[in-house]
């Protein structure tokens, strides 16, 4: 890809489908990229209104260096002689039956319904959020409600349909009023997220948010510091952005997080 003047309209057709507003191209010849250069986000000259001039300069990110490597997690797998159905289980169906009858924390008590995760078994993107809201609660659906719509936008703009994916959260069951998922309670649940990610074995994690973030990667570090790093969860690579609740409220994370969704674009390949 050495266009710079389609990716800069590519990347204004995602701004666009991301909730930002157009930014016009002028007419005439692309100046040429400048491979291995890093722009700030706050320099970057994409924010809605920036001077086209800059908007060309924006793409050349495109064919940047990728960001280095950050955290490498590699928690212990099933144990081969003990009776924990969990590790053993062999398909997405198995631990979608196995979180239908949990009651290993607190949550199950709330449930209307368990939200496992939907998605194709041989993704090459798993997405991981956080937990159920309420209309994933009333449908067994993982980011149906407003976030999931955003989502699903997101995962249309870097030509990943929402069906060759395979989405789902740390924890299975909704939080009451949306609370955070408390550290027992995801302790209890991510061995099903864990294994999940086993069978489908993809090329890249997306985590969104903190909580996602950080259970996959087992550390307290802030979601800031956490970004712009190709992380490693059991060796495949981890890509941490916002998550898509917090855009809703915060319109200027949608560009460093399509920052971030494009640099898992890359990795995927
Ligand atoms: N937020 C999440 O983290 N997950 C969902 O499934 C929906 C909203
Ligand atoms: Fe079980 Fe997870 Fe639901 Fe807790 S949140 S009851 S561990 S499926």
């Amino acid at each position: 890809m050495t266009d710079g003047r389609a990716l800069a309209r590519e990347f204004l057709e995602q701004q666009r489908l991301l909730g930002g507003d157009w930014v016009v191209l002028p007419e005439g010849p692309t100046p040429g990229l400048r491979p291995g250069s890093v722009e700030s986000p706050a320099a970057s000259g994409l924010t809605p209104g920036a001077s086209p001039g800059k908007t060309e300069g924006r793409s050349a990110q495109n064919d940047s260096a990728l960001p280095p490597p950050g955290i490498s997690y590699d928690p212990p797998g099933g144990d081969l002689f003990s009776n924990d159905p969990v590790p053993q289980a062999g398909s997405l169906e198995a631990i979608a039956q196995l979180v239908a009858s949990c009651t290993k924390c607190r949550l199950c008590e709330g449930r209307r319904h368990t939200v496992p995760g939907e998605g194709a078994a041989d993704a090459r993107l798993v997405v991981v959020g956080e937990g159920p809201g309420r209309v994933e609660d009333e449908t067994g659906r993982p980011f149906v409600g407003p976030a999931g719509e955003l989502l699903t936008k997101i995962l249309g703009a870097i030509e990943l349909p929402r069906e060759r994916v395979f989405i789902c959260n740390v924890v299975k069951c909704r939080p009451p009023e949306n609370r955070l998922p408390q550290f027992d309670e995801i302790a209890a649940c991510v061995p099903y997220l864990f294994r999940q990610i086993d069978i489908v074995k993809p090329k890249v994690i997306l985590a969104m948010g903190g909580t996602a973030a950080q259970t996959l990667l087992n550390t307290k570090q802030s979601l800031g510091g956490l970004r712009n790093l190709i992380h490693r969860f059991r060796g495949i690579p981890l890509i941490v952005t916002y998550h898509p609740a917090a855009l809703l409220r915060n319109p200027n994370w949608k560009k460093p997080t399509w920052d971030d969704v494009r640099i898992a674009r890359r990795l995927i390949g």
